[in-house]
């Protein structure tokens, strides 16, 4: 599969003016070229499919991104960017690439993953497999096209075409693309961190966690929506040991009823609402596209969280901005029809946001459940992160994401899931989500399901808003 010779590789040295738009035409040919090779890599991780066996002992066994970052390396090396791989554990391959810059400021790193999630090939439309980057219509398919190869490559191109135009660059730009991100980290980003802690040693990175639908809201044009900070994620196991007994003499204190019982009042429980940066910065901006009461509401987030936080919180993408949330993932009890069983066990997936005090959210669960024989567990945690929006590196970004739109909002979001953003926000480097790709919001159905596509007129767009920002940023310090 790696054979550059067959790529369409243009040498754009000698192209004073980038702008011109036959030029970008075949940047965009490159960029379509390279991303359907790297799609083609099926980079799943997968650890659902390791045996119990592997699980506990080889766990790396669960994705494998070499193939694919040394076709990268590869790629890269032959433009003469420094490339290195690090790799974490067998078969998991880190990228790190740099475009050296005079140093008067700190670098400019460009973040993305080559691992994807599982995809079934049932699922799919039946003549479309998730790994040959079928093309149709203005459409590429294929696994990762959204998340995250997409900006993968957009990333590498940004690099290549500011090393080929010879731009005068102030600052390092450094590309890295790090294997493991679907399972959070530990043989990508995290590894690769306490490998290089000078990776923290940089202005800004330009990760993942918005992207750029169009129609999402009634009455929006495309919403460049950049992630600046994520909520945080706790597991909590809720558990009632009890008597196993027949079916026939049911008892209130049955560990089943009891659990439900706790679990009814939990889940029913007010969610404050609470305004964060992020949000609020949100609801200001999508005043401009409402009318009469709801508008007045947006523009005035904090009277509005006050006056009507149902109406704020309607939608559940903004609600979920603006509240911890609780969900019951899993509940498990018994297995014979006639047996009222012994134990009963359920799962709380709860994500909140910057500031809550989770002891005190803790706590409540503990007094809504109002009963001393549920046993609560904490499995996982995650803290929230949130960045810096106000600096000049974002201000690149409002400039350039849909600036050849009329009509594009691009704002500041709070991401509800997490990403490996949160290695560098946790250190106080300040990091943006942004996937510059307008794509319509029903395609973001697609992003770990099936049938996941990318418009390839609007990643070609997205190539040239990714470069003039990056240039923009890196030749200013
Ligand atoms: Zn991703």
């Amino acid at each position: 599969m790696i054979n550059l010779s067959s790529q369409r590789k243009f040498n754009l040295d000698l192209v004073a003016d980038l702008e011109e738009s036959a030029r970008w035409e075949m940047v965009g040919e490159e960029a379509l070229d390279l991303l359907r090779e790297y799609v083609r890599f099926p980079t799943v991780n997968d650890p659902d499919g390791l045996d119990a066996e592997r699980a506990e002992h080889s766990p790396w066994l669960a994705g494998r991104e070499e193939e694919a970052a040394r076709w990268l390396a590869k790629y890269l090396r032959a433009e003469g960017i420094a490339t290195e791989l690090l790799e974490a554990a067998p078969g998991r391959l880190n990228l790190i690439a740099r475009l050296p810059g005079t140093g008067d400021g700190r670098a400019i790193t460009l973040l993305s993953h080559s691992d994807v999630v599982p995809a079934k090939r049932g699922e799919w439309e039946s003549d479309i497999d998730p790994f040959t980057a079928t093309v149709r219509g203005d459409y590429l398919y294929g696994r990762g096209t959204l998340d995250l190869k997409g900006l993968g490559i957009a990333h590498l191109m940004t690099l290549l075409l500011l090393s080929r135009q010879k731009v005068p660059l102030r600052r390092d730009v450094v590309l890295l693309i790090v294997a493991d991100e679907e399972t959070g980290g530990q043989f990508g980003a995290e590894w690769l961190l306490r490998q290089r802690p000078e990776l923290f040693d940089t202005e800004v990175v330009l990760g993942e966690g918005g992207y750029s639908p169009r129609g999402l809201l009634p009455g929006m044009g495309t919403i460049h929506a950049i992630s600046v900070a994520e909520k945080g994620y706790l597991e909590l196991e809720l558990s009632v040991e009890g008597k196993s007994h027949h079916a026939s003499m049911p008892a209130p204190n049955d560990a089943p009823a009891r659990l439900i019982n706790g679990l009814a009042r939990v889940l029913t429980m007010r969610n404050d609402i609470r305004l964060t940066p992020a949000p609020r910065a949100l609801l200001k901006h999508l005043a401009n596209g409402a009318t009469g009461l709801h508008r007045l509401l947006l523009k005035f987030p904090e009277m509005a969280v006050r006056l009507a936080p149902r109406r704020i919180s309607a939608s559940s993408i903004v609600g979920a901005m603006l509240k911890d949330t609780i969900a019951l993932t899993i509940l498990e009890s018994g297995h014979k029809s006639n047996v009222i069983p012994g134990q009963a066990r359920a799962i709380l997936s709860i994500r909140f946001l910057p500031g809550t005090n989770v002891e005190g959210l803790i706590d409540k669960i503990r007094r809504a459940l109002d009963d001393p024989e549920v046993r609560i567990k904490r499995l996982k945690y995650k803290p929230a992160n949130a960045s810096d929006f106000t600096t000049p590196q974002f201000k690149a970004l409002l400039k350039h994401a849909g600036a050849e739109e009329a009509d594009a909002l691009v704002t500041p979001i709070l991401s509800p899931g997490a990403s490996d953003c949160r290695f560098w926000r946790q250190a106080h480097v300040n990091c943006y989500g942004w996937i510059p790709f307008v794509i319509p919001g029903s395609d973001l159905h697609s992003v770990h399901g099936p049938n996941e596509r990318i418009s390839i007129a609007a990643f070609r767009q997205g190539i040239k808003s990714m470069y003039r920002a990056v240039a923009e940023m890196a030749m200013t310090a």
